[in-house]
């Protein structure tokens, strides 16, 4: 596979996903029968890692993972993507969980044991990012590390991609030092715009660092807002058999588009295009298409 240019150093979270596929979401209280449980690897941090190198870009993940059974197929999609793990750190505690209920229809509800995640500080972050061009950043690690990173990265002159997912209230410090931030619809709004339109929500942030705000809006595509312009781009039509992961594509493809110089437009059609055909297949990393799926999408 050919690599393309730019370096993307992704600080994030690892986890093994433990997967029933099921007639429905369970409501609170509710117990709902399922098929027999799939693991398979997760994270937003390894997630994205691997859409980004599977598209093509060369991708470090720092984190920290557990030493328990779990560990093997967690890392298993990493090794296969060809992601550096020499920022990836074994903790003293076990590996990060997800648990994933994908209902009949394709959608799905994550409940996170963040385990060996919850450990990662400071101190874990490389301490030369030299040849890093791109650093993308989530929220399934403690806020000081992700802020800290953010706030290094910056300083030595990388690109900053934040999705902040899951949801919560934002950092004001963490955004001042965000370039690129990535929300869909639930994140943006714990951002407290109200019930204003989401590009007005998202034009908002602007005065509040990003000089781009990408809101994704699952089966309606995605909608960005810069200073100078905004881009609608409606879905690329599929047929979604599972929809985990389709964020974490879209923001790994981006991360790997821009690292390699694209240009912003082209670069959110590559995502889109890729978030959709990761929505074409079971699971999460097992879904994502590599750069010739999405060349050929694109064609
Ligand atoms: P998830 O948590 O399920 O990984 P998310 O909620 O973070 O996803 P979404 O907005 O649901 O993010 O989806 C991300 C992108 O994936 C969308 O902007 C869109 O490009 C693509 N996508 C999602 N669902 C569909 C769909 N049904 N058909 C085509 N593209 C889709």
């Amino acid at each position: 596979m050919t690599v393309l240019p730019g370096r993307v150093l992704v600080v994030g979270s690892v986890n093994a996903d433990v997967t029933v596929r099921a007639p429905r979401i369970p409501t609170p209280g509710e117990t709902v029968l399922g098929e027999e449980a799939h693991v398979s690897p997760g994270g937003k941090g390894a997630n994205q890692a691997v859409a980004a190198a599977l598209a093509g870009a060369t991708v470090s993940l720092c984190g920290g993972v557990g030493q328990d059974t779990f560990r093997d197929p967690a890392l298993a999609g990493l090794k296969r993507a060809g992601v550096g793990l020499t920022h990836l750190h074994t903790l003293d505690a076990p590996i990060g969980l997800a648990l994933i209920t994908v209902a009949a229809g394709g959608e799905n509800a994550i409940t996170v044991a963040s385990g060996a995640n919850a450990r990662v500080t400071p101190a874990h972050l490389p301490a030369d990012l030299t040849g890093f061009t791109h650093l993308l950043l989530q929220g399934e690690l403690p806020l000081e590390v992700t802020r800290d990173a953010a706030r290094r990265a910056r300083a030595a002159g990388l690109t900053v991609l934040h999705n902040a997912a899951p949801a919560r209230a934002p950092d004001p410090d963490l955004l001042a030092h965000t370039h690129h931030l990535i929300v869909n619809e639930h994140e943006l709004a714990a951002f407290g715009g109200g019930e204003a339109a989401p590009e007005a929500q998202a034009s908002a942030l602007l005065a509040r660092g990003p000089r781009a705000v990408t809101v994704t809006l699952g089966a309606r595509g995605s909608l960005t807002v810069t200073p100078d312009a905004t881009y609608h781009l409606p879905a690329f039509p599929v047929t979604p058999v599972d929809t985990t992961g389709a964020g974490d594509t879209f923001c790994g493809v981006l991360t790997a588009w821009l690292a390699a110089g694209q240009p912003l437009p082209e670069a959110l059609g590559a995502a889109g295009v890729a978030a959709a055909l990761a929505c074409t297949r079971p699971g999460a990393q097992d879904a994502m298409p590599d750069r010739g799926a999405i060349a050929a999408a694109l064609a």
